[in-house]
């Protein structure tokens, strides 16, 4: 912990931070973390955490809360605002240890860095926006309001596919509204959180209001989420895991709130303005090499246009920029690890058993890294294991409707709800996409990826529980109501 923001920033410690205080894994292991797009080389050697240290953070972040939750919610809002700026005057660093540990192409880690800046600004003006409703006691007009408290200790559990953007949504408004916080970064991707606690050291945070623990799921995630003095779960991942963090929280009385995963369409009709579609195609399914729980995994096109949209979309596959995450001009790069590489070619074989047809990609395409090649189904069967479950990594499917009534229960008939989007010129058709489309996150004319900081984010079916993320929707989770009666 330090008093002043700093002009040049120091490279965080490749430690955990516990009580104000950069520190090893209690029991010394640790792990090392590889380049997916050079696994020869190694990004850097991390703590092995387990439950000792997951215990140590909560208890900090227990003798935290008092002081922390009694300041003013100004006085903490001035911390996300010096860790705002202290989070610019690292963009470049923290985009590029991104690119390096999960192989993020760079100018996608670029805006993803600096998008965390804007995360803290805008929590820290909700310092300044109202925290209860005001009403009169019907028997004798007294005062009556509703009164927003912190919960106390917060668990905080994240993925490594958005390592600074989704540490960032869930943390800040955790802080200021006045809980404080334990962080359970991603073992493939604790660099870039690091450079988020690393920016709010510099603010000179309190110590313990912050605490940061990396290491596996098992190990730290587990006892995170049963630990006593944890009041609230909020987790980011898959929905194998979500659905035991729910389980293991809800049995302990816990607040739980899950963003899981997606299968997420685009519907494009007929009217459409198609370069801007197959433009928006491309970029949902492909960016991050498809890593994304809004990526585009299915795209229905209306009968008259498939055959151009299809031969557009594979144009403009063989004119992208795959390859080197570390070129700015790369639009595709490597999958996280080799495991991923290889249940992503794993699905691609089932999908053609399943009768699909491959028109692009399907293939490993660098020996030395994890890279492959943008791939584009047909054929898929709408029961078959593509259109229905996530497959996490650059594959999408293409399919051909006729009534925009079929294309929407097509669209919908999946168990999950995160993100789906429609390109169209017709009013009629957005008004009934519009309304019947099962997803939280609803994109006219838009990719299915994206994500502004002051609206709500989350999935609705399988793709999410409790309240959303982000906006004054992140009130809801990181406060409880109590009704105040207050007579003179
Ligand atoms: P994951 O579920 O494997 O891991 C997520 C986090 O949970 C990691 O920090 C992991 O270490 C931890 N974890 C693992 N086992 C645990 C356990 N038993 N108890 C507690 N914590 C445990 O997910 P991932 O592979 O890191 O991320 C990819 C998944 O995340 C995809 O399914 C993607 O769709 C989803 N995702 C969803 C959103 C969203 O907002 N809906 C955003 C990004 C990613």
């Amino acid at each position: 912990m330090s008093d002043s923001v700093l002009e040049a920033p120091a490279r965080p410690e490749l430690a955990n931070y516990v009580g104000g205080e950069w520190t090893p894994a209690r029991s010394g292991r640790t792990y090392e973390r590889r380049n997916p797009a050079n696994p020869d080389e190694i990004v850097g050697e991390f703590p092995a955490s387990g439950e000792e240290d997951v215990s140590a953070a909560v208890e900090a972040a227990a003798n935290a809360f008092p002081a922390w939750s009694a300041m003013p919610a100004a006085a903490r809002a001035t911390v996300l605002m010096r860790a705002a700026d202290a989070i610019e005057a690292r963009v470049e660093e923290m985009a590029a240890d991104m690119t390096r540990e999960m192989g993020k192409p760079l100018r996608e880690a670029r805006l993803e860095s600096a998008r965390t800046a804007a995360i803290f600004r805008y929590f820290a003006g909700e310092a300044w926006r109202p925290q209860g409703e005001l009403y009169e006691q019907s028997a004798t007009g007294s005062t009556l309001y509703t009164l927003r408290r912190p919960l106390g200790v917060v668990g905080l559990i994240t993925p490594w596919n958005f390592p600074a953007a989704i540490p960032a949504w869930k943390m800040a408004p955790a802080l200021v509204y006045g809980n404080t916080v334990v962080l359970k970064l991603a073992q493939e991707a604790p660099l870039t959180g690091l450079h988020l606690a690393a920016a709010l050291d510099e603010t000179g945070i309190p110590e313990g209001v912050l605490n940061v623990v990396i290491g596996r799921g098992a190990e730290v995630g587990t006892p995170l989420v049963r630990h006593p003095k944890v009041r609230a779960i909020s987790f980011t991942g898959s929905v194998a895991v979500g659905h035991q963090v729910r389980e293991q929280a809800t049995a302990g009385g816990k607040r739980v709130q899950l963003e899981l995963g997606g299968h997420n369409p685009l519907i494009v009709t007929a009217d459409a303005d198609l370069g801007r579609a197959v433009e928006a195609a491309y970029a949902g399914a492909f960016w991050s090499a498809g890593q994304k729980c809004t990526a585009t995994r299915r795209i229905y096109v209306e009968a008259p246009v498939y055959d151009e949209f299809r031969q557009r979309l594979l144009d403009r596959i063989h004119s992208g920029k795959v390859g080197d995450p570390t070129d700015p001009e790369t639009e595709v790069g490597p999958l996280v690890n080799e495991k991923q590489l290889n249940d992503v070619l794993e699905a691609v074989e089932q999908g053609k058993r399943e009768g699909g047809t491959v028109l692009a990609g399907g293939e490993r395409i660098d020996d030395d890294s994890y890279l492959m090649a943008p791939t584009l189904f047909e054929g898929v069967a709408d029961d078959a294991m593509l259109s229905c479950e996530e497959v996490f990594g650059p594959v999408t499917s293409l399919y051909r409707y006729t009534t925009l009534d079929e294309a929407i229960e097509r669209a919908n008939a999946v168990e999950f709800g995160l993100s789906a989007a429609i390109f169209t010129n017709s009013l009629t058709a957005t008004q009934e996409f519009v309304q019947r489309a099962e997803a939280g996150l609803l994109h006219v004319n838009s990719q299915t990826a994206g994500a502004d900081v002051h609206v709500p984010f989350g999935g609705i079916k399988g793709s999410g529980y409790g309240p959303h993320e982000q906006g004054r929707a992140a009130l809801e989770f990181y406060t409880e109501v109590v009704t105040v009666y207050q007579d003179a």
